[in-house]
């Protein structure tokens, strides 16, 4: 069994020194030597890797496409798994309105398959690199009051458990609930089947306000199908979105905003420059053109320069007190704050971790470039956000950088008792724990 893994021809992915590997995020900040990657080819291989690891009582963990800042994978002496080999759609069900797709699948694969077929999910993230089973570990949320989480789209889970088992649950499942948000840490998700809806266009208009007046009239987000805002920091400026079906035929593509995006979130200047180029980022972000365009690519923001971010989800009826809370620190130069707050709403779901279980939220995400010689200049400031945020009832995105303990979050997540039953009995030993979430899970 032991050397059963390494041996399979195109099971090993990448081995360094030893045997041993290196792996690190999207944004460079997380980053380790595994003790080995691997990509399993078929069922039984990945079956075989996994009971590998629990007779050891060997660290696993399943990489996605890598793009949490957080650390959940925590490669460092862990056996880590790419599901590169197991992706595509396993069955449309036109009737049930459904779509199976295995669990390595990217959201842009698994979208251009759905417009193909006429279809599309209710929601969409900003980006759309993540492998689904990735972007449903973490509850990841698009921008609609009236659309929850990715994960709340979830209506079965295949799911490879430590003791070599494959669970199927459905929606007839009391743990469905439990495994919407999973972490990663209940077994290996190997497919998932999502809700689905007629495929159609979205007609999206972008224009620059008075901070004042967005936060003033914040209950209209309550209404929109698609919408937020960026508060441009060191400005009184916002740039709001919104978006909403139509059947106007399709505008052509704006491009990509390219150098300007990199600058605008790498930037380190001092208040007045970042100001002055921020507000004159907001004047030409906000001229007001509609745009009509596929509903994924819509709801698509552009991929950032490597940053390191953290977001909080505060209660809807809260989120006005609490943005201007932030904005008031940061303009007593408290946070250092260089990109701009990105401000996003999600209907309310069941999932027993989401961020948005109970109550229409209000998602609030502030990046910092990463520096990797002195971590501690993104970190203070993220610190700095995080405590003020959580004092308006906030819940830290599980992908993104925070700082809370187990037992803090345990306070606020009803349900965290239930997880952690979920989870110790279909991984005893906790050989999907990586550091972080061991941190928090065994407080
Ligand atoms: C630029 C950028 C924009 C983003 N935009 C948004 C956004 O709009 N909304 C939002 O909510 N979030 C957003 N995120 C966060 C992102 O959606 C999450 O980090 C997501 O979890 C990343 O998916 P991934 O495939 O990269 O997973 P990874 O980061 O690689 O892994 C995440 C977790 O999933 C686990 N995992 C992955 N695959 C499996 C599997 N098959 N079985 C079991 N466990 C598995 C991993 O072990 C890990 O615990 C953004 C991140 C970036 C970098």
């Amino acid at each position: 069994m032991t050397d059963a893994p390494q041996s399979t021809p195109g099971l090993v992915l990448g081995t360094g020194e030893r045997g041993r590997t290196a792996w690190s995020n999207w944004s460079g900040a997380v980053r380790g030597i595994a003790d080995r990657l691997l990509a399993p080819r078929t069922a039984d291989q990945l079956r075989d890797v996994v009971l590998d690891a629990t007779a050891r009582a060997r660290g696993i963990s399943v990489v996605g496409s890598g793009h949490s800042y957080a650390n959940l994978v925590a490669p460092t002496g862990r056996t880590l798994v790419d599901l590169r080999h197991h992706r595509g759609i396993v069955a449309v069900d036109p009737a049930a309105m459904t779509v199976t797709v295995k669990a390595g699948t990217t959201m842009r694969e698994l979208n251009q398959e759905l417009a193909a077929a006429g279809l599309a999910l209710p929601n969409q993230s900003a980006i759309d690199e993540q492998t689904v089973a990735g972007a449903v570990a973490t509850a990841t949320h698009g921008s609609s009051p009236r659309h929850g989480t990715l994960s709340s789209h979830v209506v079965s889970a295949r799911i490879l458990t430590a003791d070599g088992q494959v669970r199927t649950i459905t929606q007839d499942d009391p743990e469905l609930d439990g495994v919407r948000v999973h972490l990663g840490c209940l077994g290996v998700v190997l497919d998932l089947t999502f809700a689905v809806v007629p495929g159609h266009r979205l007609r999206k208009v972008v224009l620059r306000r008075p901070l004042t007046e967005v936060l003033a009239g914040l209950d209209r987000f309550r209404e929109v199908h698609f919408g937020g805002f960026w508060w441009y920091p060191h400005t009184s400026q916002a740039i709001v979105w919104e978006a909403a079906p139509t059947d106007e035929p399709p505008t052509p593509s704006p491009g990509p905003p390219g150098a300007l995006l990199s600058l605008l979130c790498n930037n380190s200047w001092p208040p007045l420059v970042a100001g002055t180029a921020h507000y004159a980022a907001a004047l030409a972000a906000g001229r007001g053109r509609a745009q009509v365009m596929r509903c994924d690519d819509a709801l698509l923001h552009h991929l950032p320069p490597p940053v390191q971010g953290t977001e909080y989800s505060v209660p809807f009826d809260r989120a006005a007190d609490a943005i201007r809370a932030l904005v008031g620190e940061v303009r007593r130069g408290g946070p250092r704050v260089c990109a701009p707050v990105d401000v996003r709403f999600t209907a309310a779901d069941t999932a027993w971790l989401s961020p948005s279980r109970q109550a229409i939220t209000c998602h609030i995400g502030v990046t910092h470039p990463v520096s990797e010689r002195d971590p501690e200049r993104w970190i203070a400031p993220l610190r700095a956000v995080e405590s003020v945020l959580w004092e308006f009832e906030g819940r830290p995105h599980w992908a993104k950088v925070h700082s809370r303990t187990g037992q803090e979050l345990a306070a606020r997540y009803p349900d965290w008792s239930r997880f952690q039953e979920l989870r110790k009995a279909w991984d005893p030993d906790g050989v999907f724990l990586g550091g972080h979430l061991r941190e928090l899970f065994e407080h």
